[in-house]
């Protein structure tokens, strides 16, 4: 990956935000089976939100962790419900870590997805084998460390988010140990966690943007 430009945190933002439109019928449906089915739409409305406070940040002029900063906190404060809260401090956490002045490198990616990762945890208490959204950070974030001394960002994050997708499509198996959907656990069961899911779509779909 090159030097990270405030537009190309914002493109990337559009980019994850129109994913996520396209996606949110399916995950409120994954959310309804056992959750409150609103899961779809506080991703589109939180990433709507993130992407207009990037365009903000950028033609104030800041660099690309500022504006990411400003995007996890339009989106923890407009999206609504747990995973927006999650959201929020996930990317304002990554967005500290990025680097203004510099090239972004391998082990700024696998930092930042570290550091996200300790933020979902230490607001949300979850751990792995929950059924939430950590089930596929928590691999991600390895894999990415692993891959880091292998070569370059982009590849070492499609791997990564590889890895994310599959462990996101095997919490089918588990019951919910946390979140709304704990007392229709076993509803749940044979159907992925949404959060999961939602991130590893995510994920996928900024390695197609990173470059190298
Ligand atoms: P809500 O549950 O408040 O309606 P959403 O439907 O937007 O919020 O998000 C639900 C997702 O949030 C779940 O599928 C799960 O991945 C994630 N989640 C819920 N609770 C936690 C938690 N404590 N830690 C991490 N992720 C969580
Ligand atoms: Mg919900
Ligand atoms: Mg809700």
């Amino acid at each position: 990956a090159g030097q990270a430009t405030s537009a190309e945190v914002v493109g990337a933002l559009h980019a994850i935000a129109d994913l996520l439109r396209d996606n949110e019928d399916e995950l409120g449906r994954l959310d309804a089976i056992a959750g409150d089915g609103d899961h779809g739409r506080g991703m589109t409305r939180g990433s709507a939100a993130a992407v207009e406070a990037a365009e903000h940040a950028a033609a104030d002029g800041v660099g690309p962790a500022a504006v990411l900063v400003a995007a996890g906190d339009a989106w923890a404060s407009k999206a609504g419900g747990t995973s927006g809260v999650l959201w929020g401090a996930a990317l304002r956490s990554f967005g500290d870590l990025l680097p203004d002045d510099r090239a972004v490198t391998a082990a700024d990616l696998a930092a930042g997805a570290e550091a996200a990762l300790a933020a979902v945890q230490r607001l949300g208490r979850a751990e792995l084998g929950d059924k939430t959204l950590v089930d596929a950070l928590v691999p991600f974030a390895d894999d990415l460390r692993g891959a880091v001394d292998e070569g370059g960002g982009a590849v070492a994050w499609r791997r990564a988010a590889a890895v994310a997708t599959k462990a996101a499509a095997a919490t089918a198996d588990l019951r919910p140990r946390t979140g709304r959907a704990r007392p229709l656990a076993d509803r749940s069961v044979g159907t992925p966690d949404p959060g999961a899911t939602s991130l590893a779509l995510v994920l996928t779909r900024v390695g197609e943007l990173l470059d190298g």
